[in-house]
């Protein structure tokens, strides 16, 4: 047993040899002479940033606008950052779900420490989820990488494409790449993801510039999920701005709310499941339950599963109608399939949601990847009817929708209901707007398509806001704005 151990020693020592701390720390100084050690940096600059997990197919671009102004400002050794951009409403032949959907959209963000917030107006909102995430931007920048290398005992390792420094912070892993002139050239990192599970965030900087004397990339492209989410050409640097940050009150006391459920009764057997920024419906049959819409992610889905079998106790959920593939309204699918429900999307949606299924998730385990479920779909093309006893529901795909290819709408013949998601939304006083305004364009096709199907709508559910009389969305759409 002790000869054993030993031998474990000594092979771990001779590995650690070929990817060890000692070359890390050498090649680290070496690039942070060559790039120039600052304690803050700022950098500014003009681009494109793209709506992550909005796509209009499930493996094209996510959709892009024009960044008209970018700063960002990186205090290392307060590990704390604010980033301030100002991104146009996309052009209207780009295709998908990209945001703003009208005018200019300024956004300000902040992370110092364990904190995030972001500064939509005068009054700091607290971003719970976001400070790790934020915590790993600061690592992803050239002179961050070294740094965060540096304090973590960095491993090297000679690859073709340059010295491989990998390190580790917390849960995550990450990974950089420093050339012969000893520049960062690339850095990576897995960030858990609802859809995609542990998803590669990759940062390349194809070409250094001086910037009065510190070096620093003139491009940054950084992709997620294999797709772009920033394209930054680098206008400006300054080294050693400083930034005073101080966390406000509020964030620092902030707490995760409660995830809210509020149903209402729509229809005989037919319940609109709100509470949040995102709804579900709750349909009853004779023997089973279908829930439409597993938004966001396992927290929301385990909620309404529970809100669900509470209004039809006793019943197992047989289907779960997911309306299209936005990561904000596929990311709670998988916790049906966990629960053993049937998956009903349209069948371009298959394929990419079982290879994005079948990433590890070492990050956010969630109750599928703990299980061991196979996925069950119930593709549809263009129609389907669910129907048993006293209850049916019928499925259509939205024809040229332009916000989503494979995107889905229900119909109740009986109640004459009809769900949709994204193409309209009705305003929810109490909420700051979840989805705001709708361009005009999607509104008008989900018309056209009620149309063309001679759908006899009276009530219009949505899966954002809150439900109306079919003469709203009448209303809105000949009026053309897209809003209730
Ligand atoms: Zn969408």
């Amino acid at each position: 047993m002790a000869k054993r151990l030993w031998i474990a020693f000594a092979i771990f020592f001779l590995c650690a040899g070929a990817s060890s701390a000692q070359d890390a720390k050498t090649v680290l100084q070496a690039a942070q002479k060559a790039m120039g050690d600052v304690t803050s940096i700022q950098y500014s600059g003009t681009g494109h940033i793209y709506s992550f997990g909005q796509a209009w197919t499930p493996n094209a671009v996510w959709p892009s606008t024009n960044l008209t102004s970018y700063t960002k400002t990186i205090d290392y050794s307060a590990k704390s950052a604010q980033e301030d951009y100002v991104h146009s409403e996309p052009n209207p032949m780009v295709k998908g779900g990209g945001r703003p959907f009208a005018g200019d959209e300024r956004q300000v963000s902040f992370v110092s420490g364990q904190n995030a917030w972001d500064m939509p107006g005068k009054a700091p909102v607290p971003q719970l989820g976001a400070a790790a995430e934020r915590q790993l931007q600061i690592w992803l920048t050239p002179h961050g990488f070294l740094k965060g290398a540096m304090e973590n005992n960095a491993t090297a390792k000679k690859e073709a494409a340059g010295t491989v420094v990998s390190f580790e912070t917390g849960k995550f892993k990450v990974v950089g790449v420093i050339d012969a002139r000893n520049m960062v050239t690339k850095t990576e990192t897995w960030l858990p993801n609802p859809v995609l599970g542990d998803m590669l965030v990759e940062t390349t900087f194809p070409g250094y510039k001086d910037f009065n004397g510190v070096k620093f990339p003139a491009m940054i492209v950084q992709k997620q999920g294999g797709q772009a989410v920033l394209e930054l050409a680098v206008s400006s640097v300054k080294s050693n701005p400083g930034l005073s940050v101080s966390v406000p009150d509020s964030v620092k006391t902030a707490t995760a709310p409660p995830i809210k459920v509020q149903s209402q009764k729509i229809g005989e057997g037919i319940w609109f499941v709100a509470g949040g920024s995102h709804n579900s419906m709750v349909v009853e049959f004779p023997t089973y339950i279908t829930v439409i819409e597993g938004p966001l992610g396992e927290g929301r889905s385990l909620a309404v599963i529970a809100e669900a079998k509470k209004l039809v106790p006793n019943k197992p959920v047989k289907y779960l109608i997911n309306t299209h593939s936005h990561f904000d309204h596929s990311g709670g699918v998988r916790t049906y399939v966990a629960e053993g429900a049937t998956i009903i999307t349209q069948e371009i949606n298959v394929p990419f949601y079982q290879k994005a299924w079948a990433a590890p998730r070492t990050l956010a385990p969630d109750n599928l990847s703990k299980g061991a479920k196979e996925a069950n779909f119930l593709p549809v093309k263009e129609k389907y009817v669910l129907s048993e006893g006293n209850q049916t529901l019928e499925i259509f795909h939205e024809n040229g929708s332009m916000h989503n290819a494979g995107m889905l709408i229900v119909y109740f013949p009986k109640e004459k209901i009809l769900e949709e998601a994204d193409d309209y939304t009705p305003d929810l006083p109490e909420l700051a707007a979840p989805s705001g305004i709708r361009p005009a364009v999607f509104m008008a096709n989900l018309m056209k398509q009620i149309q063309t199907l001679k759908l006899d709508v009276a009530t219009v559910a949505p899966m954002h806001g809150i439900v109306v009389p079919f003469s709203e969305l009448q209303k809105a759409a000949s009026a053309g704005t897209g809003k209730g």
